[in-house]
């Protein structure tokens, strides 16, 4: 662990975020919560209004949702958080394009994604009206607030094991065929024995997505320094 990150490690204890009520956002981060609020509001008037979407609003919804939880996984993940593998600057920006903002983006040449989240948070919630009202909420609050909680859901429940030398984390097999919420990222337990590995589903049989994805980009020559586990 980096100094860096065992000082962020300490505040975060000492602060302790999880004890807060859930409806008081931490220090400057009110404009989270409303858009977190707002987004459900939304996703929830769209699903009374427009229940079953039409197949072209469905399509372009799966597609920005797929296009997100890929760079989430892919970029986010497996190349900025870990360093697993370096990715073409084109293919490395646009998967962070598709996944929105983070805070952390602060230095070159990521520097640009910190100034642009809000309107990239704004066109990501706005977008789908360019296909009427049922897109707008559609591809706008109902997509966001099921990425939001299939994240949530799929990073909570691979860390449900019984903990062994505290480490708490599982492979949660059935979240497998369920590919739109974890993209690879359910086969967890392998991720934390092989933390420096690009490649989370270990076996043929483990479905990883985001690897696929990662092998492709090696074999066109839009990725390199791909880390694979070591296993013995
Ligand atoms: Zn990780
Ligand atoms: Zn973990």
């Amino acid at each position: 662990m980096s100094e860096t990150t065992k000082e962020s490690a300490a505040t975060l204890v000492l602060n302790r975020p999880w004890e807060q009520p859930f409806w008081k956002p931490a220090k400057g981060k009110w404009g989270v919560l409303a858009f977190i609020v707002i987004i459900h509001v939304l996703a929830l008037i769209g699903l009374i209004l427009f229940p079953l979407p039409s197949l072209k609003v469905l399509s372009v919804t799966l597609l920005f949702m797929a296009l997100g939880g890929i760079g989430t996984t892919v970029c986010y993940h497996r190349t900025l958080a870990h360093r697993t593998v370096k990715l073409n600057r084109f293919v490395e920006q646009m998967l962070i394009f598709w996944t929105g903002w983070a805070p952390e983006l602060t230095k070159s040449p990521y520097q640009f994604w910190a100034y642009a989240e809000t309107p990239i948070v704004a066109v990501s919630l706005l977008c789908g009206l360019a296909l009427g009202w049922q897109g707008f909420f559609w591809i706008g609050a109902v997509r966001l607030v099921y990425s939001l909680h299939m994240q949530c859901l799929v990073n909570s429940l691979t860390h449900l094991g019984h903990a062994k030398e505290g480490d708490s984390s599982m492979n949660v097999w059935w979240l497998g065929p369920l590919q739109f919420a974890a993209w690879g990222e359910n086969w967890h337990k392998n991720h934390h024995t092989f933390a420096g590995s690009a490649r989370l589903g270990l076996h043929w049989w483990q479905t990883d997505i985001g690897w696929y994805i990662i092998y492709a980009l090696e074999t066109l020559g839009l990725a390199h320094n791909v880390k694979r586990p070591q296993l013995r």
